[in-house]
């Protein structure tokens, strides 16, 4: 019998930096590759997936601001590059014949289509893979605030906030030999740890709506799907 899935469907974030490897910026191409084919094996598995995908790689609104940008201005940027790797990440799958569709909070009509929820619904139910791009749509908000949001939207069972560490450490697990991985912790408890899970506004929504963040390594091969198989791998944050 093959493997069977712990969850129907899912929201995973990427990070714009995840897109990167070891390059300054920008997308690097054996890094995409290798990616998708990690959220293939998962679409393989008939899992749902939805992804929001971030724009650090590209531009961030903060450090736009801090340059002496106007705030908003920068975070609108911030959002238009989260299209740029929404739309690389989608072609990226489609070449490996799986099909994808783009929406964006932002409209950009001649480019991706505008999200619709119950559209958005209708193509995960057809097995698509839906990237939201442009994050909330609002500036002064995260692509992890996007994933929360989209994520209780759609009725996601999980977030997964993919990172380069394979979950929450006790310590930070470079410079700490004897730092542990947290397996599962409770909202509260990594309130009162202060870890950071994801930014303040995105794990405030998650709680509120008792929806459960994996914080997973997504440069460790088959971690991705070790977690949609239900197996101890990453952190699992919980209500
Ligand atoms: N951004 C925004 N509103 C959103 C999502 C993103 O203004 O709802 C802007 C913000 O400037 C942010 C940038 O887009 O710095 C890129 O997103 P993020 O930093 O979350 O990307 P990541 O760190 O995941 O690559």
């Amino acid at each position: 019998a093959s493997a069977k899935p712990a969850y129907q469907r899912i929201l995973l974030k990427l990070s714009g930096e995840a897109l990167m490897g070891d390059d300054a910026f920008g997308i690097n191409r054996t890094t995409i590759e290798r990616m998708v084919d990690e959220i293939i094996a998962v679409t393989e598995l008939g899992v749902e997936l939805a992804i929001v995908i971030g724009g650090g790689n590209i531009f961030r609104g903060v450090a736009g601001g801090s340059d002496g940008m106007d705030r908003a201005t920068a975070d609108y940027m911030g959002m238009l590059a989260t299209v740029m790797n929404a739309l690389a990440l989608a072609d990226a799958i489609e070449r490996k014949h799986v099909t994808a569709r783009v929406m964006s909070a932002i409209s950009i009509d001649q480019v991706v289509e505008p999200y619709v929820r119950p559209k958005a619904l209708q193509y995960l139910e057809e097995g698509k893979v839906v990237v939201f791009a442009a994050g909330t749509g609002n500036p002064f908000f995260t692509t992890d605030t996007a994933a929360a949001l989209r994520g209780a939207e759609i009725g996601a069972e999980l977030v997964l906030k993919a990172t380069k560490v394979d979950g929450v450490y006790t310590a930070d697990p470079f410079k700490d030999p004897t730092a542990t991985r947290y397996s599962r912790l409770t909202f509260d408890e990594a309130m009162v740890k202060n870890l950071g899970i994801m930014d303040a506004t995105a794990f405030a929504l998650c709680r509120d709506q008792k929806l459960p963040i994996k914080v997973f390594s997504i440069v460790k091969p088959g971690a991705l799907q070790r977690v949609i198989l239900g197996e101890d791998e990453g952190t699992l944050v919980y209500a």
